[in-house]
């Protein structure tokens, strides 16, 4: 597996650093944002694989930026980071092309858990194991 490329949107400072430390460990590459200004440019950035989005975040709202970012990548994975009891938020997160979604609190293997999973699903898989076809 290609090392991957994951922007971290995230306000609460002790999350966005728990939860970029744990994909660091894991091997990936992580940027941090902390609003959702900022968010949005690095999320729409070449080159990024993945995009954890918290939804409540200053400036523009994860909705906002998922909203955005649909326009610019159609396809480009993102997982929402939610809080419990907003359900509406994740149904609407989930409508507007969101892959997954966790709800706070999570732990950091549950996280990286879905990150695996969506990463699966949505990357190429490294030549050296493509399968060829015989004959
Ligand atoms: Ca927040």
């Amino acid at each position: 597996m290609p090392k991957a490329r994951v922007v971290v949107v995230e306000d609460e400072p002790a999350i966005r650093r728990g939860v970029s430390d744990a994909l660091r460990l894991s091997g990936y590459e992580v940027t941090e944002a902390a609003d959702g200004a900022v968010g949005l440019r690095e999320a729409a950035a070449a080159g990024v694989d993945l995009v954890l989005l918290d939804i409540m975040l200053p400036r523009r709202d994860g909705l906002d930026v998922l909203g955005e970012l649909r326009r610019a990548h159609p396809a480009r994975p993102v997982i929402l980071l939610t809080a419990k009891g907003s359900e509406d938020d994740r149904v609407r997160g989930l409508k507007m092309g969101a892959d997954d979604y966790v709800v706070k609190p999570f732990s950091a293997k549950e996280l990286i858990a879905r990150v695996e999973a969506v990463l699966r699903r949505t990357m190429r898989p490294p030549p050296e194991v493509r399968l060829v076809e015989v004959g």
